[in-house]
């Protein structure tokens, strides 16, 4: 892609270090929001090999704000739930929350240079304000007072830029850290995992499929998923005396995966496209702001691949941050405002992480003690319905950021918590008469959104917030009504939704001075 590389400016508002998933992601956001940046990219074009498959259903609505979710869902594989086996016993059939008018699955399994595909394709349909330099690699990093200064080597040799922010998205081996002399924190664990995509035609349905100990595979754990284009995603578990340069050898791997395929009877020909090697971390920096030097994705924290947490949350970060930058660049809010997006994505991590190690001991036991408890978890599980909810693998969802500067103090009794300050804004079906059916998700992702149940919306355009009015004629179903916390449809209240689609406060009655008040006192304001 180099050849289409863009002439390197002399300086520009932000520089974005690295055009993986997370980069090219914000890229889009911050396209659409209409501040000017480039992207240096170290590969000539989107990833290889294996990498990110499962796709949040978070992640599909914030690649739904650029216009990025039409491609994906079209080219993904959704799926529900899953089944866990123990050797040759299903001891768990579980399903995640789903409707049947959702907007979008809980996951969508899609390979990750598709997902890189389809944001950079959504940033470039936003026109001139996102350009990407392929083939080229942040060399040094130079943070100043007023901008960082960024060499780069470029097809056409070393060049610097001058930029107002950067951001760092270039990956667990990040450049930039390196540079800032920063080191992630954390743990990573011995298990390793050998990681195989094989092309394969199935007629099974799309679940994510477990099995420990199987008869096919004695003493180890597999993993399989299906992509598209019909390829199986295998990961199984190595043991602790093999040899990992030995294990991925195709002729150590081609005879696990055949005894395992044979196993599960899909007989179909087959051969394999990738295989590659991966043992679990759950490390990050701990702050995400250094100055004008922000990290996001890869670069800030690696968490493990068990419940899809890695792709996910960097997503997340760049819906995070895409909004603040946006809003300092054009002098809507006080730098201060960038501060919230560590504080909130170093909470978003820990969590994750606290998530991810949990499902990493169960998948990858660390030692004899987990393997014990696993193994007695699994045989009860065969007969006790209660035991199988420990064994149910918690996949990724949007964190709540509790404590978040951000969040408006919350007056009085709400009827349900789930759209507290600090939450992601709950999903809710609407329908205004003979008109076509609608999600509430769909109208966030840019600028902020005040939710006025129960009457009239105030007046709120000269503070930048549109007023969406959800009367009850509307809300036929009592998804908005309930799920925000009234106590009834046609209650008055005003849930202030943030452009990332977080819930900042809500208020009781239709009196906006509280929620003007909130946007003032958080220091969203300049
Ligand atoms: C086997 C496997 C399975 C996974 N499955 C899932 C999953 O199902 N769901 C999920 O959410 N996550 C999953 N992950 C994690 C996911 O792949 C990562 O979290 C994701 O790739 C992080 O994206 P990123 O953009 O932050 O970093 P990266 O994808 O690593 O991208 C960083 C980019 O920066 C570029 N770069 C590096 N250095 C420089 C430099 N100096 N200058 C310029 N460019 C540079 C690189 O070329 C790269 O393109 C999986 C990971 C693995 C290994």
């Amino acid at each position: 892609m180099n050849a289409m590389n863009p002439e390197l400016p002399s300086s520009i508002p932000v520089l974005i270090a690295g055009g993986g998933p997370v980069g090219l992601t914000l890229s889009a956001l911050l396209a659409r929001e209409g501040i000017a940046h480039l992207v240096i990219e170290a590969d000539e074009g989107y990833c290889t090999g294996s990498r990110a498959i499962c796709i949040s259903r978070r992640s599909q609505e914030i690649l739904g704000w650029v216009g990025a979710d039409a491609p994906l869902v079209a080219k993904g594989l959704s799926w529900t739930g899953g089944r866990s086996h123990w050797r040759d016993t299903e001891v768990l059939h579980f399903e995640m929350p789903a409707e049947p008018s959702q907007r979008f699955a809980p996951m969508v399994n899609i390979q990750q240079f598709h997902v890189e595909a389809f944001a950079h394709q959504a940033a470039q349909a936003q026109g001139e304000a996102s350009r990407v330099l392929w083939a080229s690699r942040v060399v040094a990093v130079r943070p100043q007072t007023d901008g960082v200064q960024v060499e780069v080597d470029t097809p056409q040799g070393r060049q610097t830029v001058q930029a107002g922010f950067v951001v760092a998205c270039d990956g667990g081996r990040s450049t930039v850290r390196e540079q800032l002399g920063l080191q992630l924190e954390g743990t990573q664990y011995d298990g390793k995992y050998v990681i195989v995509d094989v092309v394969q035609k199935t007629q099974r349905p799309v679940e994510r499929l477990a099995w420990f100990d199987p008869p096919s595979n004695p003493g180890s754990t597999i993993l399989m998923h299906r992509q598209p284009d019909d390829v199986w995603r295998i990961d199984y578990q190595i043991r602790d005396d093999e040899d990992p340069v030995e294990a991925v050898k195709p002729e150590n791997v081609l005879p696990r995966v055949r005894s395992h395929l044979a196993m599960i009877g899909e007989n179909e020909p087959w051969e394999p496209l990738w295989i590659s090697i991966y043992n679990a971390k759950c490390l990050t920096l701990p702050s995400y702001r250094q100055g004008r030097v922000f990290f996001a994705g890869d670069a800030a924290h690696l968490v493990p691949i068990f419940g899809v947490r890695g792709l996910n949350s960097g997503l997340d970060d760049a819906a995070n941050l895409a909004w603040k930058l946006a809003r300092v660049l054009r002098g809507e809010s006080p730098d201060a405002l960038l501060d919230s997006y560590s504080t909130e994505r170093v909470h978003a991590t820990r969590e994750n992480i606290a998530y991810g190690a949990k499902s990493t001991e169960f998948m990858a036991p660390p030692n004899f003690a987990y393997q014990l408890m696993r193994e007695a978890t699994l045989r009860l599980a065969v007969s006790d319905e209660q035991v199988r909810s420990l064994i149910n693998p918690r996949q990724s969802s949007p964190i709540t950021y509790v404590g978040s500067p951000l969040n408006a103090a919350q007056a009085g009794e709400w009827a349900d918590d789930r759209a507290r300050p600090g939450a992601p804004a709950p999903e809710a079906l609407l329908q205004g008469q003979g008109a076509a059916p609608w999600h509430l998700s769909g109208r966030f992702g840019q600028g902020f959104v005040c939710l006025a149940f129960g009457g009239a919306g105030p007046g709120l355009s000269d503070a930048g917030v549109t007023v969406l009015e959800i009367p009850p004629d509307i809300d036929t179903l009592g998804q908005a009504w309930r799920r925000y916390g009234l106590r009834r449809p046609d209650e008055p209240a005003l849930v202030l939704v943030r452009p990332d689609g977080y819930v900042m406060g809500r208020w009781h009655g239709p009196d906006p001075a509280p929620l003007r008040a909130a946007l003032k006192d958080t220091g969203v304001f300049a």
